[in-house]
């Protein structure tokens, strides 16, 4: 397999300034891994040349991999520090994971889809992202053993934010998770402090639905 060529290296450059910066991304530690993980690796094949376009691409499974800078603001809105444990539901093609495993010390990471799941931890085996954890299950039930986390990100639509991965985030912990119905959904920010659970908004968003028990139910 060709792995990162000078070719992919000037498309994610390119990437980088004219769909993250330009859309007002500042984290320089996001803005480095985005610089620094290949993208095109974490798709098939056939889709490499489009890996680093302004779009999702499909990861099989009838699955995407988010558009980069969506994966750049739902990283930049968990304010990430070199010390602390994220919790991802959502592995797919393992790229954001790979992102935070950049940026933070240790990432845990839940699919329930199995090809998906071994597909990435394949990856993150091969590239040598030894801080990833992987599990194959239900992540609307979270991780409760590796609990309280610093960090939890939803990569697929929830239509309510499960009150289990609430309950796994720590003291200042902050969440991300695309909240609607199943087109169209809100990505909204929570934060915990000593007063309690704080939420924002960051806009809309369409992402694929999150499946399990305090997701849309079925698999
Ligand atoms: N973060 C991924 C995006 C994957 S798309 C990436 O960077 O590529 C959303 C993923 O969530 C899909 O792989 C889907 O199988 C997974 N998913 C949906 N419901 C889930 C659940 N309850 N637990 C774990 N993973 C789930």
């Amino acid at each position: 397999m060709e792995m990162d060529s000078r070719k992919y290296k000037g498309l994610r450059e390119a990437m980088v300034k004219n769909q993250i910066e330009a859309r007002g991304i500042t984290d320089a530690k996001v803005l480095a891994a985005m610089r620094k993980v290949p993208r095109h690796l974490f798709v098939s094949e056939a889709l490499m040349d489009q890996a680093y376009a302004d779009h999702p691409l499909p990861i099989g499974e009838q699955q995407t991999i988010s558009q980069p800078y969506i994966v750049a603001l739902m990283t930049q809105a968990l304010a990430l520090n070199k010390d602390d444990r994220v919790l991802e539901i959502g592995t797919g093609s393992g790229y954001q994971a790979a992102i935070l495993s950049e940026i933070a010390f240790r990432v845990y990471t839940i699919e329930k889809r199995r090809t998906l799941h071994i597909n990435a931890r394949r990856l993150f085996d091969e590239f040598k992202y030894t801080n990833i954890v992987t599990r194959y299950s239900d992540g609307t039930k979270g991780w409760e053993e590796e609990s309280p986390f610093d960090a939890i990100i939803v990569t697929a639509g929830a239509p309510e934010i499960p009150k289990t991965l609430v309950a796994q985030l720590g003291m200042g912990g902050r969440m991300v998770i695309p909240v609607g119905d199943m087109f169209t959904q809100d990505l909204i920010k929570l934060y915990r402090d000593e007063q309690g659970i704080h939420q924002t908004s960051l806009g809309g968003c369409r992402f694929v639905k999150l499946v399990g028990e305090y997701g849309w139910g079925g698999d």
